[in-house]
């Protein structure tokens, strides 16, 4: 179900290098946020605290009513209802393209019928449909980060996060699937985080734009905003917005 997630004060050190420091930020339900920022300021590793793959220092995540990360609470990323997209799209290589997006149904012990449908449906959703068989070396990137994305939507998660999902496709490729992922996210109804260095993709995928800087969050408005009122003059330059 679709929910606000809300972030309060999560901090994360690696030794004595503070990666996150205090970061607190809220998505409405179904708003799709980028965090942006230059390499090193910690956007991976905000991801990573919410997807329950890192575990932050001190903080809170919560979605909707859930606390995911608590005090003690710290839920594993299968209990948080959210599905990620990668960078390096993380499919298994020895299933096939149907076999990757089923796998993401496996707890769901839905008849098999039932959930080879909706295996096929989202496959198609993507482009897919005439793919299904192929395993990932038989893919072209784009065509298999299009798997891991229907990976990520069919089993309908309130939370989807996208790690930098475009970094290693072509520039005429990056915008056909910015576009797809902006248009089937939003058809899921979840709440989006997604994170890149890329301004340009920041603007044209966001509801709202979060700016990184040294673990900081120094800004958080939508994309008009950060253009008319650039919170820094590290957020007019890293924006491209300074004179
Ligand atoms: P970004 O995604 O914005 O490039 P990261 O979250 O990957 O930033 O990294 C932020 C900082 O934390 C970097 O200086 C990085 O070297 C450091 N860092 C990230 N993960 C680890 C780790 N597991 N151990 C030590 N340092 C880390």
């Amino acid at each position: 179900m679709t929910e606000q997630l809300q972030v309060e004060k999560l901090s994360k050190s690696f030794g004595s290098a503070r990666v996150l420091n205090e970061v607190s930020f809220t998505v409405e339900p179904g708003r799709f946020l980028v965090l942006l920022g230059p390499s090193g300021s910690g956007k991976t590793t905000l991801l990573r605290c919410l997807a329950g793959i890192e575990r932050a220092d001190g903080g809170t995540v919560r979605f909707g009513e859930r606390a995911l990360a608590e005090g003690r609470v710290h839920l594993a990323p299968d209990r948080r209802d959210l599905a990620m997209v990668f960078q390096d799209y993380a499919l298994w290589p020895h299933m096939s393209a149907a076999g990757n997006v089923g796998y993401a149904l496996r707890r769901r012990k839905l008849p098999r019928p039932e959930s080879e449908r909706r295996v096929a449906e989202v496959l198609e959703r993507v482009g897919l449909a005439d793919h299904t068989d192929r395993y990932p070396h038989q893919l072209s990137g784009g065509q298999q980060q299009r798997v891991a994305l229907a990976r990520a939507l069919v089993a309908s998660p309130g939370l989807l996060l996208f790690d930098e999902p475009l970094s290693n496709l072509d520039a005429d490729l990056r915008e056909r699937l910015r576009v797809e992922i902006s248009t089937l996210t939003r058809e899921s109804g979840a709440t989006a985080v997604y994170i890149t260095h890329d301004q340009s993709e920041a603007f044209a995928l966001a509801d709202e734009v979060g700016i990184l800087e040294g673990g900081r969050l120094v800004q958080l408005a939508t994309p008009e905003s950060v253009y008319q009122r650039p919170s820094t003059p590290f957020v007019a330059r890293f924006t491209g917005l300074a004179g």
